[in-house]
């Protein structure tokens, strides 16, 4: 994966190295948003110049949330923040350490396919598999608003696809058929219930 060794190095992966992980400042973390929720179903605005110091102060609190989860991407919605924004760290040798990206926007996609078994952190303990396009090319600017591309495959072209839906408002089981996403979302509030 040539092109994923290009990813930028922004400050903050030293924040992301697994001992991090668990010296996590639980003052970074934010509730995770669970399905169903109107801010999940919505489009989520592009980052504009009057978002920096939002996106800055977020993406540290993004990353604490995503490891801590544990997860391997998140989207800004998710923690109830409807801008176009996410992060992702697939945690694996020799992928790209965290991705923060902003204004993330898919510009092309393979005609080869993959199928992974999602899950989702607002959709916490359902999975299915979901089938997507193999290799995807992004771009997207990192927290200093410089534009960067990205192709990537396997995982986290997976990821990446995943947390893009995010930001219009799809969720993996927006994929599945209605069947399959009725059964998975009543699985869920019922064990929410549980918890309540
Ligand atoms: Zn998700």
């Amino acid at each position: 994966m040539p092109g994923l060794m290009s990813a930028p190095d922004d400050t903050s992966s030293n924040e992301t190295s697994p001992q991090a992980a668990e010296r996590i400042d639980p003052a970074l973390l934010l509730p995770i948003v669970i399905a169903p929720s109107a801010i999940l179903k919505a489009k989520a605005k592009p980052v504009g110049p009057g978002d920096e110091d939002t996106v800055r102060a977020l993406a540290p609190k993004m990353l604490a949330t995503m490891y801590k989860a544990p997860g391997i991407g998140l989207a800004a919605p998710q923690v109830n923040v409807g801008l176009r924004m996410v992060v992702v760290d697939i945690q694996k040798a020799g992928s790209p350490g965290p991705l923060v990206m902003i204004n993330p926007e898919v510009v092309s996609v393979s005609q080869e396919l993959n199928t992974y078994e999602e899950g989702c952190l607002s959709l916490p303990e359902q999975f299915a598999e979901v089938t997507r396009p193999a290799v995807v090319t992004v771009r997207y600017q990192d927290l200093s608003g410089k534009k960067e591309q990205l192709t990537a495959d396997g995982l986290l072209a997976t990821c990446i696809q995943h947390e893009i839906d995010h930001l219009n408002g799809v969720l993996f089981v927006d994929h599945l058929s209605a069947l399959k996403r009725n059964m998975i979302m009543r699985k869920l509030a019922k064990e929410q219930k549980r918890k309540d």
